[in-house]
C-alpha cells in the first residue's frame, strides 16, 4: 500500500497553491552576481557579490552605482558644475563653504600628502591641467615654471569649524583623480554592507576592495605586468578583506622623442613622475591604497618602500624601471626568495579590514 498523507481539506488548497507557485517560479538561488559598468568617473566599475538571488542583488548594485555617480557629479573636474570645479573657480577669492563629504576627503588628501612627503598632492592639477594625454598635449618649460609655484598642498586651507576651503594664492587648482576612485570604492562597499552583503568585490579602474572570502577561498587579484598587455599578470594575489590599488605608467600616456608622458605628475617638477613602472599597494581601505599608490612614481622605490614599511597595515609591490620587482617587508616574508622567479604567487594574508 502506498503510504497516504492525510491533509486537512482546508490545508489542502493552500498546499496545492504553494506547489503550483513553486512549479511556476524558478527556485530562488544564492549565487555570485557580477555587474560591469563603463562611464562613471571615466572608468570601468565592477561589482561582484554573493546574494540570495539575482533580484536581491540588483537594488544593492544600483545603489552602489548611484553613489558613484553622485561622487562623480560632485568631484569631477571634467564637469564645470561639480563642487570641485566650483572650488577651483572661486576658492582663491575667499573661504568657500563646502559639503561635509568634500571637506572630509580634502582633509584625508592632506593626510596623504603629509604621509608621502608631498608626493601625493591634489594641487598637482595646477600644472596637471596643462596636460591632455589623449590629445598628446603637454606644457613647455616656461608654462611649467609659471604654474609650479601654485603646486603645494599647503596652499589648500581647510577650516574644520566653518567647513570651508580657501586657496592661499591664485592659480591653485585641485583634482581628486588620485583618490576619488578609491574613496568611491569604499563608499560602494559601505552601501553593499548596508544591504547586508558580506562577500563582495568592488573596483573602479585600478582601485579595488574586497569584503569577505569566496567560501573558504580568497579572492584572487591580478597585478598587471607593465611590460605586457592588459590581462598579462605579473602576480596573482590572494586577498580577503583588503583593498588593492595599482598605478601604472601605461594607463594614460603618450610617447614622444623616447620620453613617456603619463598621468602621474611629480609635484616638485611638474613633469611626469617616472621613477618606477608600476606600484601596487595593499591596505584595509581603497582610499588608503589609492592615496599611497602614486608615491613610488614620485619618490622612487627606496624612499617609497621606507614609507610603506613604516605603515603596519600597508604592503606594496613595485616594478622598477629595469623590470625587477621589489616588495614591502610584509610581502617579502611571503614572496619567493630573490633567486627564484618573481612571477611566483606569494601567499598574502592581510590584517582584517574595518
Ligand atoms: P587611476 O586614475 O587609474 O586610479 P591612479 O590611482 O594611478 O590611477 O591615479 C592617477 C591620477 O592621479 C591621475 O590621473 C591624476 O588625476 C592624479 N594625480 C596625478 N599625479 C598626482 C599626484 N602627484 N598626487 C595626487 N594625485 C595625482
Ligand atoms: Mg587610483
Amino acid at each position: 500500500m502506498m503510504p497516504s498523507l492525510s491533509i486537512q481539506p482546508s490545508l489542502r488548497a493552500s498546499v496545492f497553491a504553494l506547489l503550483a507557485w513553486a512549479i511556476a517560479t524558478p527556485a530562488a538561488q544564492a549565487e555570485w552576481v557580477t555587474r560591469v559598468t563603463d562611464g562613471i568617473m571615466g572608468t570601468r566599475i565592477t561589482v561582484e557579490l554573493w546574494a540570495h538571488d539575482e533580484a536581491a542583488a540588483r537594488p544593492a548594485i544600483e545603489a552602489v552605482l548611484a553613489e558613484m555617480r553622485h561622487i562623480d557629479e560632485s568631484m569631477s573636474t571634467y564637469k564645470p558644475s561639480s563642487e570641485v570645479s566650483q572650488v577651483n573657480a572661486h576658492a582663491a577669492d575667499g573661504p568657500m563653504h563646502i559639503s561635509k563629504e568634500l571637506f572630509d576627503l580634502l582633509t584625508t588628501a592632506r593626510e596623504y600628502s603629509v604621509l608621502t612627503d608631498g608626493a601625493f598632492d591634489i594641487t598637482y592639477a595646477s600644472v596637471g591641467y596643462l596636460y591632455d594625454f589623449r590629445k598628446r598635449v603637454r606644457p613647455n618649460e616656461t608654462q611649467i615654471d609659471a604654474a609650479l609655484p601654485a603646486v603645494n598642498y599647503e596652499h589648500v586651507l581647510l577650516d574644520p569649524l566653518k567647513q570651508t576651503v580657501r586657496f592661499s594664492q591664485k592659480g591653485v587648482r585641485i583634482d581628486l583623480g588620485g583618490i576619488a576612485k578609491g574613496y568611491a570604492v569604499d563608499r560602494g562597499i559601505d552601501v553593499l554592507r548596508s544591504f547586508g552583503i558580506t562577500r563582495a568585490y568592488v573596483s573602479a579602474g585600478g582601485d579595488s576592495r574586497i569584503i569577505g572570502d569566496r567560501f573558504g577561498k580568497p579572492w584572487i587579484v591580478g597585478v598587471r605586468d607593465p611590460s605586457k598587455g592588459p590581462g598579462e599578470a605579473l602576480l596573482r594575489i590572494p586577498l580577503v578583506n583588503a583593498a588593492i590599488s595599482t598605478s601604472g605608467d601605461y594607463e594614460r600616456f603618450f610617447d614622444e622623442g623616447g620620453v613617456r608622458y603619463h598621468h602621474i605628475i611629480d609635484p616638485h617638477t611638474g613633469h611626469s613622475a617616472s621613477k618606477v613602472r608600476s606600484a601596487t599597494v595593499i591596505a584595509p581601505t581603497a582610499t588608503r591604497t589609492d592615496g599611497l599608490s602614486k608615491t613610488a612614481f614620485v619618490l622612487g622605490p627606496d624612499a617609497a618602500l621606507e614609507i610603506y614599511n613604516r605603515l603596519d597595515d600597508v604592503d606594496a609591490i613595485i616594478v622598477k624601471l629595469d623590470g625587477t620587482v621589489v616588495y614591502s617587508k610584509g610581502m617579502r616574508r611571503a614572496a619567493p626568495a630573490a633567486d627564484q622567479p618573481a612571477a611566483a604567487e606569494p601567499p598574502v594574508s592581510k590584517p582584517q579590514g574595518p
